[in-house]
């Protein structure tokens, strides 16, 4: 494995395992640097969203960077005020025009908004079959919601976006999702941040001779589970692309299972205020 591996969806398209995530990226200037390093150093996917209001970024990166658009992964998401049937359709047109590209690989319902999330999954499908997008996918669902969807769409959705990290191993969720051949992807696969002073994960990164971003991130590749770290540090965009050389032992793996807490740093899906 190697940082352009990729992993086979339920549909047949092949998703690179990293990415860069670019949420909060909102300085022109950094974020397409960052954009730039990242494609540099070998990333080949890019996770944005209609929040962001980085796309335009993420598109003109890509466009500069010398690496054909066909060989990026990029994933954008409808955000909550732009939820149901038309209004998604609309708002893909949105971000399709702020990339400038023909398509998007992965387009993903941000969250899913009660009474909404249902007709917003229905206009991916429609994209999907338009050939506008190269996977459907959600973020955010939790089983129920999953369940909803399985007992309605033509095609599952093919990756679900959470939070993942070893304080919130989302393992019932994960399992739920293997079942049914849905891709997980982490969002905040270091949790922002905060597990990476954590004592076991510091006296495992000493062990391998590892950073602890680096045996987080290994941890969740030996999961199966997709990771998009963000950073616009340029050593730090290294760093956590840097994880290919090594590979931890099923004790230390349950060792970092054991550090769940059910602790998310984001909000729960569940009582998460929508309407902003
Ligand atoms: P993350 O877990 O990737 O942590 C990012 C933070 O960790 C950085 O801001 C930096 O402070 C720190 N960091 C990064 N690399 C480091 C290193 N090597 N050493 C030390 N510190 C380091 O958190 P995130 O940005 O919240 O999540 C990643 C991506 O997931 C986002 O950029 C976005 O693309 C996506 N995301 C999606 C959702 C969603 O609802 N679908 C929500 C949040 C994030």
């Amino acid at each position: 494995m190697h940082l352009q591996s990729t992993k086979r969806l339920a549909n047949g398209v092949e998703m690179p395992w990293f990415g860069l995530g670019v949420y909060k990226m909102t300085d022109r200037d950094e974020t397409i640097a960052a954009i730039t390093q990242a494609l540099q150093v070998g990333y080949r996917a890019v996770d944005t969203a209609a929040l962001y209001y980085n796309e335009a970024e993420v598109g003109e990166a890509i466009r500069h960077s010398g690496v054909p658009r066909e060989e990026i992964f990029v994933t954008t998401k409808v955000w909550n005020s732009d939820q149901g049937y038309d209004n998604t359709l609309r708002a893909f047109e949105t971000s399709l025009k702020k990339l400038d590209m023909d398509y998007i690989d992965l387009y993903l319902t941000h969250w899913p908004v009660a009474d909404k999330f249902v007709d917003t999954y229905r206009a991916i499908e429609r994209l999907y079959d338009e050939k506008l997008i190269r996977v459907p996918g959600v973020s955010n669902h939790h089983q129920h919601h999953l369940e909803q969807l399985l007992g309605k769409a033509n095609i599952a959705p093919v990756v679900n976006q959470i939070e993942v990290h070893p304080y919130l191993s989302q393992q019932s969720l994960r399992a739920f999702c293997e079942e049914h051949n849905i891709a997980v992807t982490a969002w905040s696969p270091l949790g922002r941040g905060g597990v990476l002073t954590d004592e076991t994960i510091l006296a495992l990164a000493t062990k391998y001779g590892k950073t602890p971003a680096q045996i987080v991130l290994r941890w969740h590749l030996q999961h199966n589970i997709l990771v998009i770290p963000k950073s616009v540090t340029p050593h730090r965009i290294k760093e956590n692309a840097q994880i290919f050389d090594f590979e931890l032992t099923n004790q230390d793996m349950q060792t970092l299972d054991a550090l769940n807490q059910n602790k998310r740093f984001g909000k729960n899906p569940d009582n998460f205020k929508f309407d902003f």
